[in-house]
């Protein structure tokens, strides 16, 4: 199974990992007064450029890697959750995307 972002908190939707705000992978960008597009693209930045975001890279792609990522986002507006997505499945054997 190709792992994917699912809406959390959602009845019958589960066995996903959290990026949630509340989990060391939530956004750190406010969304409210730029708009989601925006803190999506700052968080990218941040993972890339920063010292506490790859380390954050880091984890994700051990303890991402082959799960759902659940958050409260829309599932079809941006969410911070489809970079980390990208980012924990990178390079996914046909082995590891079909566990
Ligand atoms: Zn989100």
């Amino acid at each position: 199974m190709i792992p994917k972002r699912v809406k959390a908190r959602t009845k019958g939707v589960k066995g996903y990992r959290s990026v949630m705000r509340s989990t060391k992978y939530g956004n750190p960008f406010p969304w409210k007064e730029h708009g989601k597009q925006w803190a999506v693209d700052q968080y990218r930045r941040w993972l890339v450029d920063t010292t506490e975001g790859q380390a954050i890279t880091k984890y994700a792609k051990t303890e991402l890697r082959g799960h759902d990522l659940g958050c409260t986002c829309p599932l079809d507006g941006p969410c911070h959750g489809d970079v980390l997505l990208i980012i924990a499945n990178e390079s996914l054997t046909k082995d590891e995307a079909t566990a």
